[in-house]
């Protein structure tokens, strides 16, 4: 079973193409922020709205947030917030999408 489907986009009605995407993350009142490349997404040709597979977005929630309420704890500030990359291997299209 694909983790993307086929779609019309539900903003524009445009044309949707199953592609790899990278998103940034941030959290209010901390500092580091997380890049997370590879992100399998549906992506309108037209106007580039973006939808994730909702499994997906759990995923990534599930790694991301132990990292902000690490760092949201820290209370002595010994360096300045570091950014973090998460990278995903690459993977073909045909493997993520059913298009
Ligand atoms: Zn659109």
């Amino acid at each position: 079973m694909a983790l993307i489907r086929k779609r019309k986009c539900p903003e524009c009605g445009g044309e949707m193409e199953a592609k790899l995407i990278n998103l940034h993350y941030k959290r209010q009142n901390v500092e580091m922020e997380v890049e997370v490349i590879g992100i399998p997404a549906n992506v309108c040709t037209r106007c580039f709205y973006r939808i994730i597979p909702g499994k997906v977005a759990k995923y990534i929630d599930a790694l991301v947030d132990p990292i902000f309420e690490s760092e949201s704890r820290i209370i002595e500030k010994i360096l300045p917030s570091p950014s973090i990359d998460i990278q995903f291997p690459f993977i073909s299209r045909d493997v993520y999408a059913d298009q």
